[in-house]
């Protein structure tokens, strides 16, 4: 999923975590452990280097691995093998940790933003209810095949 990634804009350096920051990796395993990193300085150091940060009003994109569902995500071994949603982690990354049971939400309806401006919590009825509003509810599967390629 990495095959758009390739045209960086300018500031982001490197997408590819090489195997210097996979050796690195190992060692915060341990300063996590003992508490010399908490949890959130962890995902900032990770999450900021697949990001385009752009100014404050603009949607900020995520420059890694990008699910189906459009959504960024990544993974971080030392702290889950599972992968973490790009978009959800930039949340915490500003605000602490998401409160169980809540979505977060785009206000810019950009799945693959991160910019924590344009992101907000909300239940599973507000992600309906905003997904009524943006007009991107219930598009029946059979009509996305006929969207327009331009
Ligand atoms: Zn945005």
């Amino acid at each position: 999923m990495m095959s758009a990634g390739r045209a960086c804009p300018p500031g982001v350096v490197d997408i590819e975590m090489n195997y210097r920051d996979r050796w690195k990796e190992i060692k915060r395993r341990d300063e996590l452990a003992s508490g010399a990193i908490t949890r959130s300085e962890l995902l900032a150091l990770r999450f900021w280097p697949f990001v385009a940060r752009g100014t404050a009003g603009e949607c900020w994109l995520w420059m890694g691995s990008v699910k189906d569902t459009g959504y960024g995500q990544f993974t971080i071994n030392s702290l889950q093998k599972a992968p973490l949603r790009a978009h959800r982690v930039a949340w915490e990354i500003a605000n602490g940790p998401i409160p169980k049971g809540l979505h977060v939400l785009h206000h810019c309806d950009n799945r693959r933003c991160v910019n924590a401006r344009h992101l907000f919590l909300g239940t599973n009825h507000d992600n309906i209810k905003d997904m009524w509003a943006k007009g991107r509810a219930v598009i029946p599967q059979m009509l996305r095949h006929r969207q327009p390629t331009a």
